[in-house]
């Protein structure tokens, strides 16, 4: 069943048109590569670790963390895998990572990247356990850093990486500040992925964990769609690629719409690879392009969905 699933994860994603569009699996960790696997993904774009950490009252030990990792480099023997570093702090705490202090507003407070600055033997010691796996293995191996914010940021994190002896580094795009400023930050790293749950959240300063405010995290708001052009915009700009890792890769239409503005690759849960390589493969660039405008013009994310699907006849 394997080597079934990965002939098929040799079909591409593409456009109708051609346009090579890497379509990648999110997973939490080794559980999730079967269905990764059997629904054709390309590779890993998102590798949650926090995942491998939570709930533990100390950091698994490198052994466990360098298996880990390879099962998922194993999987994907010749292609890409994207593991994110530890992503804690705020909704996802750890006791063996406390923040320096109360934190009246956790969201934006020590997580992330600025946690792993603070702790950074348990940053070197995943590192270390990720450059361990990958020797092995022929995937490529690129890492990650979550809610970074600044260039210096990126810079930071490009050095970790490079002390480690890992070849590829990138950084989220999950804060406005980020998305405005793309191109200092894609010209200290090799790519970047867009998280755009928290790049939501952080926009519209509307907390991704209550239900009241679902419709300022509509990931078709306009305001949403023009950051991820300015993030995708500011990578080309400085030659790097740039992916979509949030949920709203996972809907057909709107997958349309990021590659028209501009994003180089999707990764999404598993169980959405077959509908969006569809709708993809259904459009031509220049219509994935003409459904961004449209949707980038609209007054709301409501009038954003239909105008674009009115220009993706194929979804209908
Ligand atoms: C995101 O913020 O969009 C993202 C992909 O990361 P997470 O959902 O794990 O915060
Ligand atoms: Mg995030």
């Amino acid at each position: 069943a394997r080597r079934a699933a990965l002939a098929r994860a040799g079909e591409s994603g593409a456009t109708r048109d051609g346009r090579p569009v890497p379509l990648l699996a999110n997973i939490g960790g080794p559980q999730d590569l079967d269905a990764a696997l059997r629904h054709g993904a390309e590779g890993v774009g998102l590798y949650r670790t926090e995942f491998l950490f939570l709930g533990r009252r100390h950091a698994p030990d490198a052994e466990e963390q360098e298996r880990a990792y390879r099962a998922a480099l194993a999987a994907f023997p010749g292609r890409t895998v994207v593991v994110r570093a530890l992503d804690a702090g705020a909704d996802k705490p750890l006791a063996f990572l406390p923040p320096p202090g109360e934190e009246p507003n956790p969201a934006l407070g020590e997580r992330g990247l600025r946690l792993l600055r603070r702790f950074g033997d348990v940053l070197d010691a995943q590192l270390g356990a990720l450059a361990r796996a990958a020797a092995s293995e022929t995937a490529e191996l690129q890492v990650m850093a979550p809610m970074v914010a600044t260039a210096e940021e990126a810079a930071w994190f490009a050095e970790a990486c490079r002390a480690r002896g890992l070849r590829k580094a990138g950084v989220m795009v999950e804060v406005p500040a980020a998305a405005l400023r793309a191109a200092s930050l894609a010209a200290e790293v090799d790519f970047l992925s867009i998280g755009t749950n928290d790049l939501a959240q952080y926009a519209f300063a509307a907390d991704r964990e209550l239900g009241t405010l679902g419709d300022l995290q509509d990931p078709w708001q306009p305001a949403l769609l023009d950051l991820v052009r300015l993030a995708a915009a500011g990578a080309s700009e400085a030659a790097r690629p740039c992916g979509v890792c949030g949920e709203a890769a996972a809907d057909p239409a709107l997958a349309c719409v990021l590659v028209g503005l501009g994003v180089t690759s999707l990764s999404m849960a598993a169980a959405a690879l077959p509908a969006v390589r569809a709708g993809l493969g259904e459009h031509t660039l220049e219509q994935c392009r003409e459904a961004a405008e449209a949707a980038r013009s609209a007054g709301g994310p409501g009038q954003a969905r239909a105008a674009a699907r009115a220009c993706l006849p194929a979804l209908d």
